[in-house]
């Protein structure tokens, strides 16, 4: 069996350095069973399958915290946002409600 290699895809990613132009990320593997990984035409690093293992996992995780992170921003950010909005409760004294969440208002019991 003669060398081939074999191209799976090119991506197209935002990567901060590229000012707004998409950094293009080639993937490929060969019949030595190697993987080419090219960071846009000046950079590529040809790795053997346990590292294309590796890096995968990281990238797995690395994936998860950041969706960890942009769901308790939102998480945040909703609780944030019901803070501002009128909560009325009832005081259980004078059964006289108020809004909880305006803090010009300081409940004094009829
Ligand atoms: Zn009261």
């Amino acid at each position: 069996m003669g060398y081939n290699h074999e191209l799976l895809g090119t991506l197209g990613v935002d990567d901060e350095s590229t000012y707004g132009k998409k950094l293009a990320i080639s993937v490929g593997v060969d019949t030595l069973g190697m993987c080419t990984i090219s960071f846009g035409s000046n950079y590529s690093i040809r790795i053997p399958e346990d590292d294309v293992d590796a890096l995968r996992d990281i990238l797995y995780d690395a994936s998860r915290k950041l969706m960890v992170i942009r769901s308790r921003k939102i998480m945040l950010e909703k609780e944030l946002k019901s803070l501002e909005e009128p909560y009325h409760v009832m005081c259980e004294d004078c059964q006289d409600t108020y809004d909880m969440n305006d803090s010009s208002i300081t409940h004094a019991c009829k």
